[in-house]
C-alpha cells in the first residue's frame, strides 16, 4: 500500500483525502438555546452520554462560555473529565452507575446526588475512610428524593431518615449539604398541570429539610421541558440537557440544532433498472438511476430500521436511502445526478434541506435522543 503514496507524500496525507463521517458541535447553536431555556435563575447544562452525543466537553465549554452556572453528569469519572478539559464550573453527578468514588469526587470538586438511605450512609463511611478527617475537603452532596418516577432518588417515606443521616454527617464534619433534587416524570407533556403533584412533593421535601437545620439549599426539579414550559418547576435551577442540543421532548418549541452529522460518499454508480440494492435485496430499483454509498452504518448510530422516507441531502437536495442499512455504510438513489467520491452528505443538520435529527427519529420510530445518543464513536466530533 505505502509503496503507492507518491513520493513526498505522507500516509496520513493519502487517508485524509477526504473527511471521514463527522458530528460537527454548532456552538453558536448551544447558546442560542441556553438564552431561550434561561428564564432568570440559574442553569445546570447536562452533557451526560457524551454531551448527547455531540461531545461532553465541547458542548460544556460551549454552554459554560455562554453563561451556564453548573454542569451536570452521571458520574464522578465524566465530572472529572470536564475538569482535566479546564471547566472550572460547580459539577454535579447524580447516578454512579460505578458507586461513588469520594476520592475522585472531592479531589475534583465535584458535587454528587445521593437516592436512598443506603446510599448515603456508604458514602459517609467513605468519607471518614476517606476524607476531611486527614485535611481533605468536605463531601458536597445533594439529597435526591423520588418525585414521581420510582426511577431513582429516596422513597418519600425514608426522607425524615434521610435527612438525620445526611445531619450527622455534616456535624461530623464529612459532608456538605448543598441541594436537594427531583426530576420530573412527564418530560414529553409541555403541561404545567402534569407537574403540580411533583413540585408539592419537592417544596415539601426541601421545606422539611430547611426545617431540619440543613440550611442554605438549592432545590432543583426541572429539566428541559419544564426550563421551557413550567416557571412552578424552576426552583433555584434548572437541569438542561436535551435543550441544549436542539431537542425539546415535547416538541413544542423550535430550538437551534446544535449538531450537523456528515458522511462522504466514498463510491458512486449507475445501475439498471431491476437492480437489487444490499443485503436481501430488500430494495430493487424501478428505472434506471445513480446510486451513492455512504460510509456511515447502524455502527455508527444510523437506526436499522427506518421508515421509506429516510432521506439525506447531497448537493443541496434530498435523496433517499434505499435497501438495508448495513454496519458501515448505506446506499442513496440519487436520481439522475452522479456525486463523486468524496462529495459530503448531510445525514442531519441545521438549514432546512437537510433532515433533521426529530425526522430520523420519525423514521425510525424513536425519539431524538437516541439518535443523537447512538452516535458511534468513530464518528470524528469537531466544533464549529
Ligand atoms: C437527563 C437529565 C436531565 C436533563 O434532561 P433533559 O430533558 O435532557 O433536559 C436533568 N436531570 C436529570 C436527573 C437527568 O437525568
Amino acid at each position: 500500500m505505502s509503496m503507492l503514496i507518491e513520493e513526498g507524500r505522507t500516509e496520513a496525507m493519502a487517508a485524509a483525502r477526504f473527511a471521514g463521517p463527522t458530528l460537527q458541535l454548532i456552538r453558536g447553536a448551544v447558546a442560542e438555546n441556553l438564552r431561550r431555556m434561561r428564564t432568570g435563575g440559574p442553569v445546570m447544562a447536562v452533557v451526560k452520554a457524551d454531551g448527547y452525543g455531540h461531545g461532553a466537553l465541547a458542548v460544556a465549554s460551549a454552554a459554560v462560555d455562554a453563561g451556564a452556572e453548573w454542569l451536570g453528569v452521571t458520574d464522578v469519572t465524566e465530572g472529572a473529565v470536564l475538569r482535566g478539559g479546564g471547566i472550572d464550573a460547580p459539577i454535579l453527578a447524580w447516578l454512579h452507575p460505578a458507586g461513588i468514588d469520594v476520592v475522585a469526587a472531592v479531589r475534583n470538586r465535584i458535587d454528587v446526588a445521593v437516592g436512598s438511605v443506603d446510599e448515603l450512609a456508604e458514602l459517609i463511611d467513605d468519607a471518614l475512610v476517606a476524607g476531611p478527617a486527614r485535611g481533605g475537603a468536605r463531601v458536597r452532596v445533594h439529597l435526591h428524593l423520588d418525585t414521581g418516577m420510582a426511577r431513582g432518588g429516596c422513597p418519600v417515606r425514608d426522607w425524615d431518615r434521610m435527612l438525620q443521616l445526611a445531619r450527622r454527617g455534616r456535624d461530623a464534619g464529612l459532608l456538605r449539604i448543598v441541594g436537594v433534587m427531583g426530576h420530573l416524570p412527564q418530560a414529553d407533556l409541555a403541561d404545567p398541570r402534569a407537574n403540580v403533584p411533583w413540585v408539592m412533593r419537592l417544596r415539601h421535601a426541601r421545606d422539611t429539610a430547611l426545617r431540619a437545620g440543613l440550611a442554605p439549599l438549592i432545590a432543583h426539579l426541572g429539566a428541559t421541558s419544564a426550563a421551557l414550559s413550567d416557571p412552578s418547576a424552576r426552583f433555584d435551577l434548572v437541569r438542561v440537557g436535551a435543550g441544549l442540543v436542539g431537542i425539546d421532548p415535547s416538541r413544542t418549541v423550535e430550538l437551534a440544532p446544535a449538531g450537523r452529522f456528515t458522511a462522504p460518499v466514498v463510491h458512486s454508480a449507475e445501475v439498471e433498472a431491476g437492480t437489487p440494492v444490499g443485503y436481501g435485496g430488500a430494495h430493487v430499483t424501478d428505472r434506471r438511476t445513480c446510486i451513492s454509498v455512504l460510509g456511515v452504518g447502524y455502527a455508527d448510530g444510523i437506526p436499522r430500521e427506518l421508515s421509506r422516507e429516510a432521506c439525506v441531502e447531497i448537493g443541496g437536495r434530498r435523496h433517499r436511502v434505499v435497501g438495508r442499512v448495513s454496519m458501515d455504510q448505506i446506499v442513496v438513489d440519487t436520481g439522475d445526478v452522479s456525486f463523486p467520491r468524496g462529495s459530503v452528505a448531510t445525514v442531519f443538520g441545521p438549514g432546512g434541506i437537510a433532515p433533521t435529527v426529530q425526522e430520523w427519529a420519525d423514521w425510525a420510530g424513536t425519539i431524538p435522543h437516541t439518535i443523537v445518543t447512538g452516535i458511534g464513536a468513530r464518528v470524528a466530533r469537531t466544533v464549529a
